[in-house]
């Protein structure tokens, strides 16, 4: 390997074989777990500390609480009962013994402790049969002279590197901060920042994460939000927000077609609509207009809950590349769900003249070929489809509006893939994602620092609210009457089954066995039954017959989790519902309340219920609120699940949390604003430093 440049050298981007004792093959085991650089080892920071710096005596240890002592053997006994076991007594000036217990150990061992000889352990102390005692202490057996001085600072436990032992893992360390540079050499933060909140350095933080002294607040640390945890996910956070939004720039180096001329069809579609538009989705759809009037490519996220009505909003902005003569795609995360979206708008477009073309996977032969050569030469002015529309061989005339639906679903590369689709000679086309799964404001703030933002906030009139009651899988009986009774109203229900982990085939099994024993327990309704290992069209028919009102019943896997709109179901069960998410248990009832009646949904769980289900249930038994819901379920599962990791690469912040330091974001931006223009130097290099090969490939 090239030596590297003395510049880059000062940053830390130094291979780890230049340390003594790292050859290839330690190197490929560091490399598995992505330690690659010195920088990489400067921030392996420890998970635990322990305290080596001070000497407990015997007397005082407390049963359960980590200690190091110092004594000399008493006496020693090897022996076996069920096992070999090695029972070292010691003891020191306190007038106390220790038993030191040992069940794996080799003869080496045992002739270290010679009664008399001094020795150091460390472990955590539990009662035993002859007083206090600890299993496996780690040890140290002092030799005459040695005085045994102790550290001054805490001892790093770092997560281990499979095939690195802690010892060896922890010289390696040791010798990256040995060259860590001296001075201000790694530091990019302005000084006035760090003054400013009271930080310490890059070199404090990483020297107190690694070694903290013995006054360290430990409880802080442990927490990560000790100053010097707080600097570098500062720093983080900053790099993630500056990479964000130079990919936004070179986006915007682009140009895209100016569609503002829908040639009256926007008119025409409202007129038509059985429905006034909310406030909420007119101001919507105002910025999106106003973006695509514009020659340079649009990216806007618009969440709303659902039931909130996104597609028709999606509607009229296919309407302004069509009416300026372009093309539209909207892509659906299942193809259920893009059934829907198409039916929804051959209703409101065809009558307008417009020619809308369906892709899925199962479009083949004939009909593919057709859609296909629709979508090259322009006839299909909007084509509706799942992941299907990314394929090779999918090519538009001029795609100038790619609209992606739960954008939760796909990756970024996805919607990539499809905006590259309209992409030519330095033209991109807008870009438009909807979501209903709200995302907390905090984590919209630093997931989406590259996309404009914007919420339709409020529902159509006349949706009543759901009712949420939680019951234990024991009450199912009185449920199917309740089905009955909901049925014989001319109602019409969902069962939801719910097997999380297991295959779809294990699934549609579990599902089946339901399907049938409701069947056989309701015999006057008709009960559907849908699940993800249908055939689509069968699928597709049972949904259109519950649509119609000609299944009362419908058993369904979480297939229906997203889009289906049946607004006369107004009741809704959820086996197992403690195996699910908070956003999941949210999209789920979203399908009902949809119409006028009252309706309810029954959270069904089989007991014992962990903490965590607990909680999800409490929440979903108290609000409906989607936003609020988003926060809860940020607060009980971070950020990474909550985006999925697919998506922003969120989860892969080493040190910031955002739950945890989201306080920190609005000063992130500002200094985000002022790097950017200030220092543009300082801000590539902070984005090297912590995201570096990884930028580039989501830019690329
Ligand atoms: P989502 O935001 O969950 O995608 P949809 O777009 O599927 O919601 O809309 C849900 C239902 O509400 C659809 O039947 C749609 O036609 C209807 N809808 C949309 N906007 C309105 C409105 N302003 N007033 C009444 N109904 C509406
Ligand atoms: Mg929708």
């Amino acid at each position: 390997m090239a030596k590297p440049a003395p510049a880059l050298a000062a940053t830390g981007d130094v291979a780890l074989t230049t340390l003594p004792g790292v050859g290839p093959a330690v190197a490929e085991k560091l490399a598995a777990r992505g330690l690659l650089t010195l920088q990489d080892l400067w921030l392996h920071l420890p998970r635990q500390y322990e305290d080596r710096t001070r000497i407990t005596p015997i007397r005082q240890l407390q049963p359960g609480v980590v200690a190091q002592v110092e004594g000399r053997v008493e006496a020693v006994e090897r022996g076996f009962r069920y096992r070999p076991v090695l029972r070292v007594a010691i003891g020191d000036d306190s007038r106390a013994t220790l038993v030191l217990r040992f069940f794996h150990f080799r003869s080496q061992q045992v002739n270290q402790f010679r009664v008399g000889a001094r020795v150091r352990a460390y472990g955590t102390p539990r009662p035993g049969q002859l007083g206090l005692e600890i299993v496996h202490p780690s040890y140290r057996v002092l030799g005459d002279g040695e005085d045994g001085e102790l550290g001054d600072a805490l001892d790093p436990v770092y997560p281990a590197v499979e095939g690195i032992g802690p010892v060896a893992l922890r010289r390696l360390v040791a010798q990256a901060l040995d060259r860590l540079p001296e001075g201000d050499a790694l530091e990019l933060l302005p000084d006035d920042l760090l003054h400013l909140r009271g930080l310490p350095s890059l070199r404090e933080a990483l020297l107190t994460l690694h070694r903290p002294p013995r006054e360290a607040d430990v409880a802080a640390l442990l927490a990560g939000t000790h100053p010097a945890q707080r600097r570098l996910a500062m720093e983080e956070l900053l790099a993630h927000h500056l990479s964000l939004r130079r990919q936004r720039i070179a986006l915007q180096a682009h140009a895209a077609p100016a569609l503002d001329d829908d040639g009256g069809r926007v008119r025409a579609l409202l007129d038509a609509l059985p429905f006034a538009l909310t406030a909420a989705q007119r101001r919507v759809f105002d910025e999106i207009r106003a973006d695509l009037a514009k020659a340079s490519p649009m990216l806007r996220l618009v969440q709303g809950d659902v039931g909130s009505g996104k597609t028709v909003v999606a509607a009229m902005a296919a309407l302004l590349a069509i009416g300026s003569g372009r093309q539209a795609a909207l892509m659906a995360p299942t193809e259920l769900l893009a059934e829907q979206h198409l039916a929804s708008l051959r209703g409101w477009l065809e009558p307008l003249g417009v020619r809308v073309a369906w892709l899925a996977g199962k479009v083949a032969g004939r009909a593919r070929s057709a859609v296909l050569a629709d979508a090259a030469s322009g006839a299909a002015q909007l084509v509706v489809g799942t992941h299907a529309l990314m394929q090779e061989g999918v090519v538009f005339r001029d795609l100038a509006l790619a609209i992606v639906d739960e954008q939760h679903r796909f990756g970024v590369h996805q919607r990539l893939a499809l905006r590259d689709k309209g992409a030519a000679d330095g033209i991109v086309p807008h870009q438009l994602v909807m979501t209903a799964t709200p995302i907390p404001r905090t984590l919209a703030m630093a997931a989406y620092a590259d996309l404009d933002v914007s919420a339709i906030d409020e529902l159509p009139p006349g949706r009543t609210p759901v009712q949420t009651v939680v019951l234990g899988a024991g009450r199912r009986p009185e449920l199917i009457e309740r089905i009955r009774a909901a049925c014989a109203e001319g109602r019409q229900a969902y069962w939801v089954c719910t097997i999380i982990d297991e295959s779809d085939e294990v699934v549609a099994q579990a599902a089946q066995t339901t399907w049938e024993q409701l069947t056989a327990s309701l015999p006057e309704l008709r009960v559907g039954f849908v699940h993800g290992r249908m055939k689509a069209g069968d699928k597709q028919a049972t949904m259109l017959a519950f649509k119609a009102g000609e299944v009362d019943l419908l058993v369904a896997t979480t297939v229906i989790e997203v889009g289906v709109d049946v607004p006369n179901a107004s009741l809704m069960i959820i086996e197992n519902a403690e195996r699910l998410g908070l956003s999941q248990l949210h999209q789920l009832r979203g399908r009902v309340g949809r119409g006028r009646q009252a309706s309810s949904c029954v959270l069904l769980y089989q007991p014992p219920l962990s903490q965590m289900a607990k909680q999800r249930l409490e929440t979903m038994r108290s609000t409906s609120d989607g936003f609020v819901i988003a926060e809860k379920d940020l607060e009980l599962r971070g950020p990474g699940e909550l985006l999925g990791t697919r998506q922003t690469g969120l989860a892969d912040f080493r040190i910031a949390d955002l739950a945890r330091d989201a306080d920190l974001l609005p000063e992130v931006h500002d200094i985000g604003d002022v790097l950017m223009r200030d220092a543009p130097d300082i801000a590539d290099r902070l984005v090297d430093r912590w995201i570096g090969g990884a930028a580039r490939y989501a830019a690329a």
